[in-house]
């Protein structure tokens, strides 16, 4: 497929977790209490305005279940890591070692392969 068609689920999901993993990595390790309640915002709002609806839906509830801990870059990573294992659990993916996440979308992987 040419690269400037519409995306489908899995692209859409794909490039979605580079941005929402990106930008907790990317978040302040002591944010204000400012950030931490737009950062919840943003990530309700994510529940509700998902181009997809079934993804929205589960997602919306996951959030209800388990709020985004927006206390720190290392808890909103991990909380993150954890709804996306949710998600690959309900799509048969295999789960992510959340203690890597760091690696995966921060620093690069331990053995230098990112360097
Ligand atoms: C909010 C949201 C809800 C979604 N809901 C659905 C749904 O209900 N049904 C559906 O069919 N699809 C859904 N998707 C899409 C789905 O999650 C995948 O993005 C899509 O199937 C493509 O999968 P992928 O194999 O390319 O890897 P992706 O799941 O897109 O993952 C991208 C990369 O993230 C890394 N990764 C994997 N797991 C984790 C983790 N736990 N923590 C940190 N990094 C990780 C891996 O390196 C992986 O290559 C959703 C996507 C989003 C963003």
């Amino acid at each position: 497929m040419a690269h400037d068609c519409p995306l489908d689920k899995d692209q859409l999901g794909f490039h979605s977790w580079n941005l929402l993993h990106t930008m907790a990595a990317y978040y302040p390790e002591n944010p204000s209490e400012r950030l931490k309640q737009d950062m919840e915002t943003f990530f309700l709002l994510i529940g509700r305005l998902y181009p997809c609806e079934t993804c929205a839906r589960d997602f919306a509830q996951l959030i209800d279940s388990k709020p985004p801990d927006t206390s720190s870059q290392s808890a909103l990573s991990r909380w993150l890591c954890w709804v996306h294992n949710q998600i690959n659990t309900k799509l048969g993916k295999p789960l992510f070692d959340c203690s890597r996440v760091n690696e995966r979308w921060r620093d690069g992987w331990n053995d230098g392969s990112c360097d």
